[in-house]
């Protein structure tokens, strides 16, 4: 039998806060948090092959084909960071992946829990379409809900603010789609395996972040 890990699945529309909120169980948990958007935006950022082949997928808000996706995520879970396990952001979306995720978990003990931040639609394309993201660092803020101290300009590095490509609300408006098509299933597949717990995403980050910690629980 091999170590066991911890593998926390965050599930909930596109800006339910995933994210935000991985970002802060990282810090208070250890577990690195893998968001597979992320490494998409790095890659393609250095126009990469997979950066190259992402790209038109990401642009219309749809899926990256899950060959693709689902071996990128077993060769990220063979770092040594994720010794432990790890804070699963965005990944798995579909229930080709879930399935491929169980059978990478399987010897460490499968996934521990999936908290669903609820967030309603309306409030998630106000949150998306002023969200920015800092170009270096990565860290995330809100023009409103957020705002960083300087605008424009990141509180941890400095770096450039810039809103993503695909949180234009069109593209929005097509995420939410695809995510009620083919991720919401994951609802009932982590239900089903008595894993799923419903968080309240429409509190304070803080008060969402305490939430997530107390059904997280290690
Ligand atoms: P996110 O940052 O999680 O909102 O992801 C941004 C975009 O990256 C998505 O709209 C997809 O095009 C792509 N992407 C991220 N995660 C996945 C995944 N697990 N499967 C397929 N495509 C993904």
């Amino acid at each position: 039998m091999s170590e066991q890990r911890i593998f926390v699945v965050l599930l909930g529309v596109p800006g339910a806060g995933k994210g935000t909120q991985a970002k802060l169980l990282e810090q208070s948990t250890g577990l690195p948090q893998i968001s597979t958007g992320d490494i998409f935006r790095y890659n393609l950022k250095n126009q990469t092959e997979l950066g190259k082949l992402a790209k038109s997928y990401m642009d219309r808000g749809d899926l990256v084909p899950d060959n693709v996706t689902i071996r990128m995520v077993e060769d990220r879970l063979q770092q040594p960071d994720c010794e432990r396990g790890a804070i699963m952001d965005g990944f798995p979306r579909n229930l080709m992946q879930a399935t491929a995720f169980d059978k990478m978990t399987a010897p460490y003990g499968g996934v521990h829990v999936t908290p669903l931040i609820q967030v309603e639609d309306d409030e998630t394309i106000r949150r998306i379409t002023g969200r920015r993201s800092c170009r270096t660092c990565g860290a995330v803020y809100h023009v409103l809900y957020n705002p960083s101290k300087r605008v424009g300009v990141c509180n941890v590095d400095g770096g450039e603010l810039y809103q993503r490509d695909d949180d234009q609300e069109a593209t929005v408006r097509n995420r939410l789609f695809v995510y009620y098509k083919q991720t919401a299933p994951l609802i009932g597949y982590y239900y089903a395996k008595g894993i799923l717990r419903e968080v309240d995403g429409t509190q304070s980050i803080e008060g969402v972040q305490q939430a997530l910690r107390a059904v997280v629980a290690i």
